[in-house]
């Protein structure tokens, strides 16, 4: 049943890739308000590596942990800027805690997040506050440990956290950057919300949908 687990993620990441490219062109353009303009073309050739990694993974008959593993590895290979290298070191992180055996439950999809979250701010040593994609992700790793503990299922809590880190992306636009290619050009970014806090919640809000189906 880990193998079904990764048939679930493949399905995810084909909507969430989807999404992405949707959304490539508005990353962009954030990004480039005070970055380098190349966010969204990142996430795009990201999320495309690691859907092409998962495909192959489930078709070789891979669990939950490998497949997740082997996304991780190719969306670092080929996303390139900080997000990227930022997002595999996060889905490998999240990947170590997964089973190859056994499908895992709500709290263990918690506890994964929680790991990449950790390898996160471990390898990037940012802050909340300092206009990055933790400030979306923190709050939607906490949103979503209190609705699994007040027993909620995991597509509703997982919901609930996707509408709390898309309100949180749209709330950096008040902060300037303190960290990342943004900084030299901080003012500039005042009144539009951090790239990668506002892709996060898109993949996020896109698992979301896709769950509550
Ligand atoms: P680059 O800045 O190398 O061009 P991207 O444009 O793909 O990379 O990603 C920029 C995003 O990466 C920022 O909007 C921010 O959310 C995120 N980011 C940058 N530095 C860090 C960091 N140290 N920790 C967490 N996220 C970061
Ligand atoms: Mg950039
Ligand atoms: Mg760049």
């Amino acid at each position: 049943e880990s193998q079904d687990a990764a048939r679930t993620l493949l399905s995810y990441a084909e909507r969430v890739a989807g999404a992405l490219r949707e959304s490539e062109d508005d990353l962009g353009k954030l990004d480039s308000v005070a970055g380098d303009g190349d966010h969204g073309r990142g996430m795009t050739k990201g999320s495309l590596a690691a859907v092409a990694a998962l495909r192959e993974a489930v078709t070789q008959g891979a669990g939950v942990a490998s497949a997740l593993a082997d996304a991780g590895d190719a969306w670092g290979d080929k996303a390139g800027g900080t997000s990227g290298a930022l997002w595999g070191a996060a889905l490998r992180a999240a990947a170590g805690t997964l089973d190859d055996e056994v499908a895992p439950t709500a709290d263990a999809v918690a506890d994964a997040v929680q790991a990449g979250l950790d390898e996160l701010l471990a390898f990037g040593k940012a802050h909340v506050g300092d206009k990055t994609m933790l400030d979306a992700l923190v709050p939607f790793v906490e949103s979503l440990r209190t609705r699994l503990d007040a027993g909620d299922g995991a597509a509703d809590a997982w919901h609930v956290a996707a509408g709390v880190a898309t309100q949180k992306a749209a709330d950096t636009a008040s902060l300037t950057p303190q960290i990342g290619r943004a900084r030299p050009l901080a003012e500039r970014s005042l009144g539009y919300a951090d790239p990668g806090a506002t892709s996060l919640a898109l993949v996020v809000a896109t698992v979301a949908a896709e769950a509550g189906e």
